[in-house]
């Protein structure tokens, strides 16, 4: 029996390759500073590996940005507009320039386009492909990290994104092909690759291959049997692992374990359900690869579960042909829990449940030994360990609220439902709030300025008092309110100076969240996230934001809108339980938000905002997942939000994505109002509204809060004349895309007053 990992984080214990990369952009360092941070990284991750007792240690999963991008640059795919640079510059210089774009030296070349990595919160960037696609071997990365592991005395297993997921990853930039059809251009080049390696003396190449685990086109499915049928016939020696993550093979199994490669990797942690009928179809050639220890979650492996399956799999097809790894790479954890020793933040209990990527790479060794003939003293001392951490997380009174079981128990459709159809509350609302026509608002935050982001890191060091801190975030939201009248906003917000992140800080107030201190996981390029962790069943001690609303509120008499983080998003944008389904955790969270949205009633607040922007991309990989994913999405949105009167307001906001899909769905949460990001694409989504009647009240964003350019009136006119077309005036809202957090109170000013005027002068024309 083997073992393996797909991909260790490459982003350093202490994020040292942001620092690294951030610092060579700016120039302050050169290339070999950086390239020195890259390789120390790597022989690190290496070198933990090599003596925890893995037996094949990938190489190729360090990147510099992204590892698709380094196979574009590898493949020679590069756009003909970074042309001028290519041929200039540094590798790594053109290689940035591709992910980030390059402003400079009389030059000004936009970015590849960036989306998320499957559904995940990692982003890679997209390569463009053109009809006369040409493909040439440009980078020597792989071989080189294959000769540094080699030097570091390591016999690495390289991982390469396999062909026909690297060509479905990308998108084609012209009409009039597929670029699937590009697969007998691009093989070439990997041969070149392969034979590289081989001459070097690679042994197990990882290809990975998680579009096999979706669904796929009769013609993707054929290029997959033609081009593995190509590769094995040049490289009848290498032995190849075909990885597929994320989802289980499912329709693709007979494909996939017919292709000719050496080991076939499957993921039991997102479909253990695969095994039974994996090891039915598996023909003699093939080994299995199974990832138990969870690539995607935070959580300790529970020993006893996963001996059952390796056990199952080697009784059936020998331990000889049993690989023991991770479910996907470790990419998406944390590096190290070790570091971790804040124990107010996360406590000892909680901690010994919790394994991050060092301690998963241990437990696939451990796991090995256990599986073996005579795990030895230590070994089995380990597994007793394992099992009381299991037994004490299964019990535990941190996790487990009886009270809070019971209220999601007694919970009934009923709570999922407003009292009244849209139209009856939109007469008491309208009753109440008297809007004009083309309302104005904002999403929420407005600047957090250098000055309020030093507050709250001196108020978290102390060297500002509770009080101090309150008086100057007081300041600053009256400061806000007053302006907002100032300029005619019609629904006015407090402007979220208290919040550092809209998860965290709801995760902060709510019971069940834990905290990491340096728990950071690469989202592209140099960004990272550190998500909170759901341990628990969650519920709300205390009001977390009516404070706020409720000053806000108190300083005008004009309508002060209530912000909140709806269920989903809290759920997607954290590491969650893996010890019971997403829907049950997402329903705790929408009961406890339910809670605030009652209490902002009862202090007077009448239009309550619950931000979504994270609902479509919690969408499984496989659309015939969507609908019941859809279903307990919406209700639990529809549970926040339906315990207040006719007469309040609920308001939702979307951003990020393409909505035009699952418009029926954003439908059925039955806000009275969303709001929602289009100005990017031009009021594209608008195009969803032709058809479909979109019954409540809608703001379709005017204009781009991502760039710091101010729109003008005329242009955001324009925009809401494309909207009025296809939606009643009076169903109509105004206001940018997304909160304003990012920007600067001088470009804010700029665009919301020209806003203002925007809908002024639709309000003009529909009165005459
Ligand atoms: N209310 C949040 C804000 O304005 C919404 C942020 C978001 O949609 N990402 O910042
Ligand atoms: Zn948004």
């Amino acid at each position: 029996m083997q073992t393996h990992i797909l991909g260790y984080p490459r982003i350093g214990s202490n994020r040292e390759l942001k620092k690294a990369c951030e610092q060579y952009w700016t120039g302050k360092t050169d290339v070999n500073t950086l390239l020195e941070t890259g390789r120390t990284i790597k022989e690190n991750n290496w070198k933990l590996q090599h003596e925890a007792g893995i037996d094949l240690i990938p190489c190729n999963d360090f990147s510099y940005y992204d590892q698709v991008l380094d196979m574009t640059l590898t493949v020679g795919a590069i756009p003909q507009r970074y042309q001028e640079i290519a041929s200039q510059k540094h590798e790594l210089d053109l290689y940035f320039a591709m992910a980030r774009g390059f402003q400079k030296e009389g030059l000004d070349i936009t970015a590849m386009e960036m989306t998320k990595w499957f559904d995940t919160n990692y982003h890679y960037i997209v390569p463009e492909f053109r009809k006369d696609q040409e493909f040439s071997l440009f980078s020597d990365k792989i071989i080189k990290e294959f000769i540094s592991a080699k030097e570091a005395g390591i016999q690495a297993k390289p991982v390469i994104i396999g062909l026909v997921t690297y060509l479905l990853l990308g998108k084609e930039k012209e009409e009039g092909f597929d670029r699937l059809d590009l697969a007998n251009k691009l093989l070439p080049v990997y041969f070149e690759i392969l034979k590289g390696l081989e001459n070097h003396g690679a042994e197990y190449i990882q290809f990975d291959e998680p579009f096999l685990a979706l669904d796929l086109s009769d013609k993707a499915k054929e290029t997959y049997r033609l081009i593995y049928a190509e590769i094995r016939k040049q490289f009848p020696n290498l032995k190849f692992i075909l990885a597929t993550y994320f989802e289980g093979l499912q329709n693709n199994l007979s494909l996939a374990s017919s292709l000719p490669v050496d080991v076939l990797h499957i993921d039991l942690v997102r479909c253990p359900e695969q095994l039974d009928e994996v090891l039915q179809t598996i023909p003699e050639t093939l080994s299995l690869s199974l990832g138990i220890v969870d690539g995607r979650n935070i959580w300790k492996n529970d020993f006893e579960k996963s001996l059952k399956f390796i056990a199952k799999a080697v009784h059936k097809i020998g331990s000889g042909r049993v690989f023991i790894a991770s479910s996907c790479s470790l990419l998406h954890v944390p590096a190290d829990l070790d570091a971790e020793k804040n124990e107010e933040a996360l406590s000892g209990e909680i901690k010994q449940w919790m394994a991050f990527a060092k301690q998963k790479v241990q437990e696939i060794v451990i796991l090995q030994k256990l599986a073996s003939e005579n795990p030895d003293y230590n070994t089995l001392q380990q597994l007793a360990e394992n099992k009381k951490a299991i037994e004490n997380r299964n019990t535990s009174a941190l996790i487990h609220h009886p009270e809070v079981k019971d209220r999601v128990d007694v919970t009934t459709e009923e709570d999922a439902k407003r009292s009244s159809s849209f139209q009856a509350r939109k007469k008491s609302q309208q009753d109440i709030l008297q809007l004009p026509l083309f309302p104005t608002t904002t999403i929420g935050s407005f600047p957090q300025t250098k000055e309020v982001r030093a507050w709250r890191s001196k108020f978290k060091k102390g060297e500002l008092s509770a009080a101090q801190y309150d008086a100057l975030l007081k300041e600053e939201t009256e400061r806000t309110i007053r302006w907002q009248e100032e300029i005619g906003i019609d629904v006015l917000v407090h402007g979220e100076f208290e919040r550092n992140d809209m998860v965290e800080y709801f995760g902060e107030q709510l019971a069940g969240f834990a905290f990491t201190q340096n728990g950071w996981v690469q989202s592209y390029g140099s960004r990272c996230v550190k998500p909170p962790v759901i341990y628990g069943d969650v519920h709300r001690p205390a009001p977390m934001t009516v404070y706020w609303s409720e000053y806000a509120q108190s300083l005008t008499s004009k309508w002060v809108k209530g912000m909140l983080t709806g269920p989903v998003t809290i759920l997607q944008w954290s590491f969650v339980r893996d010890d019971q389904p997403r829907s049950l955790t997402c329903k705790q969270i929408a009961l406890a938000i339910r809670d605030e949205v009652t209490d902002l009633e009862k202090a007077g607040i009448r239009i309550i905002q619950i931000d979504e922007p994270a609902i479509r991309e919690g969408l499984p990989l496989r659309t015939s997942e969507w609908q019941n994913y859809l279903k307990w999405a919406v209700e639990a949105f529809r549970i926040s939000a339906s315990g207040v009167e006719d007469a309040t307001q609920i308001h939702t906001h979307m951003c990020y994505s393409e909505f035009n899909d699952i418009i029926q769905n954003i439908a059925d949460m039955d806000a009275d109002v969303i709001t929602i990001e289009c100005s990017r694409s031009q009021m594209e989504l608008l195009n969803a509204f032709a058809d479909f009647k979109y019954p409540n009240e809608i703001g379709p964003g005017v204009y781009d809060i991502h760039s710091p350019r101010v729109p003008s009136k005329e242009e955001m006119v324009e925009l809401l004349k494309k909207a009025q077309a296809v939606i009643p005036a009076k169903q109509l809202w105004v206001n940018p895309d997304c909160g304003l957090k990012t920007r600067h109170w001088e470009e804010t000013e700029k665009a919301l007053i020209a806003m203002v005027a925007a809908s002024k002068e639709m309000s003009e024309v529909f009165a005459v």
